[in-house]
Order: structure tokens, then C-alpha cells, then sequence
């Protein structure tokens, strides 16, 4: 299989989603999760039409993005979806358009720090853990439909977030637990999707983005309301390191 190939057949399964859940293909962006591989094979997705990239490492990032975008003139899209050390926090504006991993105040905090100083606003998801999983990065929100301290750490976290003037807050970004069946992520993304919404509306604040769905699950996120999906192994094979 070629990595064409295998863009193509992403698109397709996408479009079949979107199509269950009478949803428009258009909103839905596919991002290349090109992490372990390198540039030639992320040009490879480029030549392919692919524009959204997600990276989850600084060091990486920071020599893989300025090759891939030497060696293209096509502009494009570069998202952090991985945890970020506060340390390296300043590494990521110059590389990336959009960040998809703020997963605390303090984080926030700095990098809206680091836009003003740089007169510009950055595009950011806030990063949440709705399956309670221990292991996973984001701002703790299993349970937050029924409990109440949950729900109040969360919205504080959410009302500070928002008060930040470097960011714009597009959204929400999870990560699924992983499972044998992609049926057994839906309760995550619907809860994320339900979350996304009550903040909208408890912030007056559209919050379009919801960055939900990897490989084994991107249909089903699909289907309960993913405007991003972030797609490594589908795409590129199983990764390098
Ligand atoms: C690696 C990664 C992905 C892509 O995973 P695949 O299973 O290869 O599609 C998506 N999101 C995040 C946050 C990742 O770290």
C-alpha cells in the first residue's frame, strides 16, 4: 500500500461515516500523525493533498517542520498533540499553528505568555481526559456529566483558560482509551461531544473543534461529532521507533 493509497482510503471511510451520521465530509479534518517518520515520507502525504499535520515531540518537531516546509511550498498546517514540558514551552510557537495538548492552566498560561510577547494568538484545544484513564494527559474529566467537584475544577480551569488574551480556545481534543472494539470508545466521544457543548454554552463561546478519533476509532468519533481526526498507522504504517 502506498501512503496515496492510504489517504485515499482514509478519506472514503471518513466520508462513510459522515454519511451515517448525515454529516457534511467538509467538516471533518484529517490531520497526518507523522510522528517517527521522516520528512520524504511525511512530502509523500503533502504530494497526496494532506495539509494538517500532528507531531507530538518538540525535539522532533523542531528539525522535522522546517525540512518539510523547506521543501514545499504548499502552506502547512502543523498541530501539537503531545504533552508539552513547561521548559520547552517556547520551542513550540515558532513550529506549530496549532496546539492541541494544553492539558493545564499552567501551560495556558504560558503560552498565551509567549503570544502576546510575540503579537499574535495562538489556535489551542484544551486537552481532557474524559475516560478517567491514570495514564493519560488532560484536564481531569471523567464523570463530570454527575460529579459536581469534577464539574467545578473543570469550569474554573475553563473560565481561567478562556481569560488568557494569547489564545483562542477552538475547542476540545481526548484521546480514547485503547480497546478491541471501536464500539467501546463511542461513550468517550459522545461524552466529549456533550462536555464541548455544555461549555459552549455555560462560556458563550462557539468552541467549533472537537480533535477526536486515531486510527483504530476515527468512524466512530466520526460519527458522534469529530471536526478533527488525527490518524498516524492508517496512513504512514506502523511507526519507526
Ligand atoms: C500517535 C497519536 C495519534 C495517532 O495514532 P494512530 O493510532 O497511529 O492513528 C493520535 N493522537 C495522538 C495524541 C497521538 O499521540
Amino acid at each position: 500500500m502506498t501512503i496515496a493509497t492510504n489517504i485515499l482510503r482514509v478519506r472514503e471511510t471518513i466520508a462513510e461515516a459522515c454519511d451515517r451520521a448525515g454529516r457534511d465530509p467538509s467538516a471533518v479534518t484529517l490531520i497526518a500523525v507523522s510522528k517517527t517518520h521522516p520528512p520524504e515520507t511525511v512530502l509523500e502525504a503533502v504530494a497526496a493533498g494532506v495539509q494538517h499535520f500532528g507531531e507530538n515531540r518538540v525535539e522532533e518537531a523542531g528539525t522535522k517542520i522546517p525540512a518539510v516546509n523547506g521543501l514545499t511550498p504548499r502552506p502547512l498546517v502543523w498541530h501539537m498533540i503531545g504533552h508539552i514540558q513547561s521548559r520547552k514551552a517556547k520551542d513550540v510557537l515558532p513550529l506549530f499553528q496549532y496546539v492541541q495538548s494544553v492539558d493545564s492552566v499552567k501551560l495556558a498560561g504560558k503560552l498565551s505568555g509567549l503570544a502576546v510577547t510575540q503579537g499574535c494568538t495562538l489556535d489551542v484545544l484544551l486537552e481532557v481526559n474524559v475516560s478517567g484513564e491514570e495514564a493519560k494527559y488532560g484536564l481531569v474529566a471523567s464523570g463530570w456529566q454527575t460529579d459536581v467537584d469534577t464539574r467545578r475544577r473543570l469550569w474554573a480551569d475553563m473560565e481561567a483558560i478562556l481569560a488568557l488574551p494569547g489564545l483562542n480556545v477552538r475547542g476540545l481534543m481526548t484521546m480514547a482509551p485503547i480497546v478491541d472494539d471501536m464500539e467501546q470508545a463511542r461513550p468517550v466521544f459522545a461524552s466529549l461531544a456533550a462536555l464541548r457543548n455544555a461549555l459552549a454554552e455555560a462560556f458563550h463561546r462557539p468552541l467549533p473543534d472537537l480533535s477526536m478519533g486515531m486510527t483504530d476509532d476515527y468512524p466512530v468519533a466520526v460519527e458522534e461529532g469529530a471536526t478533527m481526526v488525527r490518524v498516524g498507522r492508517a496512513i504512514f504504517g506502523e511507526r519507526q521507533s
